[in-house]
């Protein structure tokens, strides 16, 4: 049953005429609706209202207030609406109403029975706001996400059939450079042994960049491939991936205390071993290459904290590195494809964290990456 009026309300202080006014200037659209008469029809109307809608007085009272609708109005709304003045209920619904003129509008409806003294329904108060523009920019949000998603999934599906079918080929073109140097090495003067070289060695090249496009476009995460585990095992898994490396280097690697998480182990080892292999091949000079895993704790996250003693990055690089392609440096400067973050990127993503870098040229850089503390977001 409705709220009836409190008998000691301020507003029975307030003069007739100071509250007829009020209701005739409001700004928020209203009508009152007889529910004692056939078909509810509009008995009032104020100024609000009819310049929201564009009808004339005449128009609108005397009629029940379907007028406002048109093909385009919701059914199912319609009936939860008529339900709820059916069983005198209020009920705000957001419904496709039509101007006079024919344009349409969103309209945020809030309909109150008004009750008697006995608490029996005899008026519906209709309170209306034009909340178009919202619902507009909100539609034209979700379709443009839905777009970027239907692109992100197909340049995804791209990448990993070019990459997929260039192996082929390229499998063809090293082993056949294999077979020249085999079978005419001896044959071959010292320039044909120099373009010989190259050539394989752009072809070892291309095989690395394919074989990364490839992990970049396969890291997917279903939920099955999540598992608890504490970190510090996930690390030395990508340590003893990096085996080589880190002796070559004589890499000090530091491993603070770690917490447990819930992660795609596969892929958080592949995000340590990028991380911590970077740290090693962007050293100084002439220095040993010191590396400190840690972690910090906040409220819904950890924190996890790849930290360097090597050449840097300038600020001004710091969100670039992360995009596919993105090198600092010439290839003869340093080795690599410049997958490597990009990949680290998107696993971090999968798992409903974010990556960043803090760094200060020539003196080191700290990549960090956030996770939640509940299970990781599947996407
Ligand atoms: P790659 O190492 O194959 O070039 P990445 O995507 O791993 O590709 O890194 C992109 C670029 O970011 C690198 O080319 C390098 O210039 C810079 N970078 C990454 N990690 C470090 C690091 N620890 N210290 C300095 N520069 C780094």
């Amino acid at each position: 049953m409705a709220p009836q009026l409190s008998s000691i309300s301020p507003l029975q202080n307030v003069g007739v005429e100071t509250l007829i006014a009020a209701v005739e200037s409001s700004r928020s659209p209203l009508i009152l609706t007889d529910y004692l008469r056939d078909d509810n029809p509009i008995i009032y109307s104020n100024q609000a209202f009819l310049e929201l809608t564009g009808y004339d007085m005449d128009d609108v009272i005397g009629h029940n207030c379907r007028f406002l609708q048109g093909e385009d109005t919701d059914q199912d709304t319609i009936a939860e609406l008529r339900d709820a003045v059916k069983y005198s209920k209020s009920v705000r619904v957001t419904l496709k109403n039509y101007k006079k003129d024919g344009t349409p509008f969103w309209n945020d409806l809030l309909m109150s029975p008004i009750t008697d003294a006995s608490g029996k329904t005899t008026h519906f108060l209709g309170m209306q706001l034009d909340i178009t523009e919202r619902i507009e920019t909100q539609n034209s949000l979700r379709a443009k996400t839905a777009e970027l998603e239907a692109s992100n999934k197909e340049l995804e599906q791209f990448t990993y059939a070019t990459s997929h079918d260039l192996q082929e080929p390229l499998r063809m073109i090293s082993s056949y450079l294999q077979l020249i140097t085999k079978r005419y090495g001896d044959k071959l003067d010292n320039d044909g042994h120099t373009f010989l070289g190259y050539a394989t060695e752009g072809a070892e090249r291309m095989q690395t960049l394919i074989y990364d496009l490839l992990s970049l476009s396969k890291i997917t995460t279903t939920k099955d491939s999540f598992k608890q585990i504490a970190m510090e095992q996930v690390v030395e898994r990508a340590l003893f991936n990096l085996k080589l490396v880190i002796e070559e280097s004589h890499a000090d690697i530091r491993i603070e205390t770690l917490p447990e998480v819930r992660v795609d182990v596969v892929q958080m080892t592949q995000l340590f071993q990028n991380l911590i292999s970077n740290a090693i091949k962007y050293r100084q000079p002439d220095v040993r290459p010191i590396v400190t895993i840690s972690a910090q704790e906040q409220r819904d996250r950890y924190v996890f904290s790849v930290s360097d003693n090597g050449i840097g990055i300038p600020k001004k690089q710091f969100k670039r590195i992360f995009f596919v392609f993105q090198r600092l440096h010439t290839h003869a400067e340093y080795e690599g494809t410049g997958i490597g973050l990009a990949i680290c990127g998107k696993i971090v993503d999968r798992h409903g964290g974010t990556i960043w870098v803090e760094s200060e040229e020539g003196k080191g850089s700290t990549f960090k990456f956030s996770l939640p503390k509940n299970e990781g977001s599947v996407q």
